[in-house]
């Protein structure tokens, strides 16, 4: 089995819709205190859609079944997280590579890429972007220095993390939070909340592919 192989990423997407669930009513209460309070039932409405999606058509190939979480996370979901979440999930489809380490950073930094040509938020600006731009940073540098894909994934999960933490004092600058301009300062960001449980069950699901 390798990390970009069906059933590896079809268990990755698994994870985290579990995890969503799981997280629901946090990921909303961070919202409602810098947003509109729905970024956990949007979350887990569009991922449990995908798991169901998976289920119902059982995906030819690792890059079908990323489409098909993709087009589900579009579809299904009304905020901005769902095109963005999407949008990852869609230019990882289109990146699959030969299922090596490699291959999967290269994938999952083409999904990141994919996030910030879409949704225009730099580093900073206190979105979901601020948790997977460095865990693909960490992912990368990782594989390319030879570490074993459960090191790189570990490695990017607490950068991840690190990432969602370094902004919280900060002003949001894209988004619904950003109207609120300085009173967003000093809350977590939900979007990059629900990104560090994405990587997260990257690490919990891919590290022994
Ligand atoms: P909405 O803001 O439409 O209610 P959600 O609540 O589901 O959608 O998602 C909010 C999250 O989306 C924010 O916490 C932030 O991380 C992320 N976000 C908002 N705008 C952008 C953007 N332009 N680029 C990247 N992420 C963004
Ligand atoms: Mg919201």
């Amino acid at each position: 089995m390798t990390a970009l192989d069906t059933d590896a990423l079809g268990a990755w997407v698994r994870e985290f819709a579990r995890a969503v669930t799981e997280h629901r009513d946090e990921l909303t209460e961070l919202d409602s205190a810098i947003g509109d309070a729905d970024h956990g039932t949007n979350m887990d409405r569009g991922m449990t859609a995908a798991v169901a999606a998976l289920d119902a058509t059982p995906p030819a190939d690792a890059a079908a079944l990323l489409k098909t979480v993709a087009m589900t996370m579009i579809s299904k979901v009304g905020g901005t997280s769902g095109p963005l979440y999407g949008t990852f999930f869609l230019r990882m489809s289109g990146a699959v590579g030969d299922g090596s380490p490699a291959a999967f950073a290269a994938a999952f930094r083409a999904g990141v890429e994919g996030v910030v040509a879409r949704g225009k938020a730099e580093p900073g600006d206190k979105t979901l972007l601020d948790a997977l731009l460095p865990a693909a940073d960490a992912l990368t540098e990782a594989v390319g220095a030879g570490q074993g894909l459960d090191t790189a994934l570990r490695a990017a999960a607490d950068a991840a993390a690190k990432g969602r933490d370094s902004v919280t004092p900060l002003v949001a600058r894209k988004g619904r939070a950003s109207y609120l301009g300085e009173r967003s300062a000093g809350h977590v960001d939900p979007g990059a909340a629900s990104a560090v449980l994405l990587v997260e069950a990257a690490a919990t699901t891919l590290a022994r592919s």
